[in-house]
């Protein structure tokens, strides 16, 4: 029988060398899935979602209570995906959007005669362009608000869809600002402009389109806040409220003042991705955002 034999001059010494080299290789190898654990743990939001394939399409239907988990369970991996590339388009585009927040604070001051409010948003957009980290932060918790809201609308737009009778939330005096899926619109902030924005003074009345009972109500704060109200078999949105009128279970009339309008950086509701003292408003029919000058008068016919 053949045997080999292989001397080991330092066989101590050469065990550590073996270990330590096993170590190092799977430090390397275990690297990665640690660099994609951290950047999905900056994305708290996905970490709540169940397997897309989970009990979520049999718990449809069910109660208000666990709404929020439930859409955020109904994400596919692909979603995901998509959502991470828009975060860094987004993320790409930070300095040119705050800069245009900046010029639209510096245009209300220049109107208003610089109120203290304004120049305390100027001071704060001032530090976001100098702190790069906090205004990633700030842009994408923008992002999540914006994609919580469509997840929330997608569920509540469900059933079968009614005659969609819509009226104009508030005056389109000046035309609108950004129209559906404006090019312009995800140019400057890099994502689909899936509802239409209509510029009105900051804190103007906003109306229910047409009678429902309010869905949700979604105060972030400085962030991107709206109010969601359910119709028959559709669903309306109404994005960047400043100050709410009403509260989630009230029935309102179509033209029942819900909530006062916002969009002006640096004020409440307005989030991070505005253009400027506007109502955001969207029309959900079976869980798909339509064009809303689609149904809308062509003509204001509010009050
Ligand atoms: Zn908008």
């Amino acid at each position: 029988m053949l045997r080999v034999q292989i001397d080991i001059p330092h066989p101590v010494e050469t065990l550590f060398l073996l270990l330590a080299t096993g170590g190092v290789w799977l430090w390397m190898s275990w690297d990665t899935p640690r660099s994609d654990q951290a950047r999905a743990s900056m994305v708290p939001v996905y970490q709540n979602a169940e397997p897309a394939d989970g009990p979520a399409r049999q718990r449809l239907g069910d109660g208000g209570a666990d709404r929020e988990a439930r859409v955020l369970s109904v994400r596919s991996a692909e979603d995901e995906a998509r959502r991470i590339r828009i975060e860094q388009a987004v993320l790409a585009r930070r300095e040119e959007i705050l800069r245009y927040e900046l010029k639209v604070i510096e245009d209300a001051a220049a109107r208003s005669g610089d109120s203290v409010s304004v120049r305390a948003a100027r001071e704060k957009l001032l530090a976001l362009l100098a702190d790069e980290r906090t205004a990633e932060e700030r842009l994408l918790q923008t992002l999540r608000e914006m994609w919580e809201a469509e997840g929330l609308t997608a569920t509540v737009a469900v059933g079968s869809p009614g005659d969609v009778h819509v009226l104009w939330p508030v005056e389109p005096d000046e035309g609108l600002s950004a129209t559906f899926l404006d090019a312009g619109y995800e140019q400057r902030f890099g994502i689909p402009h899936n509802a239409i924005d209509i510029p009105v003074p900051q804190g103007s009345a906003i109306r229910s389109a047409a009678d429902g009972v309010v869905d949700k109500i979604v105060d972030n704060g400085l962030g991107y806040s709206y109010i969601i109200v359910k119709h028959d078999g559709f669903a309306t949105l109404y994005g960047h409220a400043s100050v709410f009128f009403v509260a989630e279970g009230d029935t309102v009339r179509q033209g029942d003042v819900l909530a006062a309008s916002g969009g002006m950086p640096g004020t409440p509701g307005a989030g991070t991705l505005t253009t400027g003292p506007h109502l955001h408003f969207e029309v959900i029919v079976e869980g798909e955002r339509i064009d809303p000058l689609t149904v809308l008068p062509a003509r204001t016919t509010v009050r």
